[in-house]
């Protein structure tokens, strides 16, 4: 029996999604926290002792939503925790997007928005963000009046090109469109604004967050949205049971019960980023955009020679291709290790680049700073 003849049309085009895994000894390529607190692991594995494993998960991630509350201050049945973000992605869509419905986003941003839309059966439009990578408002603003979308995916800060969308922009798209505004914070902890507070305000508003950047537990998958009650009860419709397992509702848990240790790490890791941006900045043939998230991305006609090499040496970068990624063609996204890694980084690209400057055939044109 041929099986492929009987999968949906929309999922017959796709290919798995699998992000390269690369072995590396430094790996700056998915935007992880590498400031691993081994006293935060301790406390982990010491609290998962308890846990009963023979049961089920408690469905509703109690204890996470709990300690998430009280930070955020919402109310606890605003809350929908995801395993990852990702899931919460798949979630907005499933509930929100009939067949060839409308979900719009920029071009680049995180592309987990248009392959969950493909699966569930909605069309995506893309509206392309400027040369310097700030949203084009008015094109925007001109797209939800022209297709009027059902859902739109805002990454703010967007991943990969780190760039951000002032507040007021985005009041206005909640405002004048009626759709479901997702604005996903997953990189909050390094920008620093938030929608958050509006979440009571617009009921067409989402904030999604994770626990996978600046927390570090991008390994137990924990993201989780925060909206108003009429929509945290439409999200929960379509959310599997059990979704976060036991083991890692512990981990959330401990993690949210010791951010204090974290937010340490956070001022870290921005400062690193700024040193980190100005050294790069210093080298002529590297454009580097500015980023509010945890990593930095940079534009050079030379990406992919550097990528190899990077790696040849054993750091792993994020590198886009150069020919059908569009404004990301030869452009390398790094995240912020740290302060070895990045120190080994930056001594590795100086050398690649005083290396390519003995070539004669070395151009050393990228444009803009
Ligand atoms: N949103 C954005 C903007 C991201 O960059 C990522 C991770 N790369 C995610 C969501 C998904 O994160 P997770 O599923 O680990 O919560």
């Amino acid at each position: 029996m041929m099986i492929n003849t009987l999968v949906r049309n929309k999922v017959k085009d796709l290919s798995p999604y699998n992000p390269i895994q690369i072995e590396s000894l430094i790996k700056l390529d998915a935007n992880e926290n590498n400031y691993t607190s081994t006293l935060l692991t301790q406390k982990i594995v010491k609290a998962l002792t308890d846990v009963k494993i023979n049961q089920y998960p408690d469905s509703n991630a109690d204890g996470v939503k709990s300690l998430l509350a009280q930070r955020l201050k919402v109310s606890k049945d605003q809350i929908v925790v995801g395993c990852g973000s990702d899931q919460l992605i798949f979630m907005i869509l499933s509930a929100f997007i009939n067949e060839g419905d409308k979900m719009l986003t920029t071009t680049p941003t995180f592309s987990m928005y248009k392959i969950s839309n493909k699966i569930v059966g909605g069309e995506t439009i893309e509206v392309p963000l400027k040369e310097d990578f700030k949203l084009d408002y008015f094109q925007f603003m001109r797209a939800i009046k022209k297709v009027s979308p059902k859902v739109i995916f805002l990454s703010n800060p967007n991943n990969p090109t780190g760039g951000v969308i002032p507040r007021e922009q985005i009041i206005k798209i909640v405002e004048l469109s009626n759709a479901i505004v997702v604005v996903d914070e997953a990189y909050y902890e390094f920008y620093q604004e938030s929608m958050m507070d509006l979440v009571n305000y617009y009921p067409n508003l989402i904030v999604l967050r994770t626990l996978s950047k600046a927390y570090g537990l991008a390994g137990a998958r924990i993201g989780y949205a925060v909206a108003s009650k009429e929509m945290s009860n439409i999200l929960n419709k379509v959310k599997p049971p059990y979704n976060i397992s036991s083991l890692d509702q512990v981990a959330a848990r401990v993690c949210l019960e010791n951010c204090q240790m974290v937010e340490g790490v956070i001022a870290e890791i921005i400062e690193e980023k700024n040193r980190l941006s100005q050294e790069l900045t210093k080298l002529t043939s590297i454009r580097v955009y500015e980023s509010y998230g945890n990593f930095i991305l940079i534009k050079t006609i030379n990406a992919k020679e550097l990528y190899q090499f990077l790696l040849n040496e054993g750091v792993a970068v994020r590198y886009f291709g150069n020919g059908n990624e569009g404004l990301l063609t030869d452009c390398l996204r790094i995240s912020i290790g740290n302060k070895i890694e990045n120190r080994t980084l930056m001594k590795l690209i100086n050398t690649f680049y005083s290396k390519e400057q003995q070539n004669p055939f070395f151009s050393l044109k990228v444009g803009g700073s």
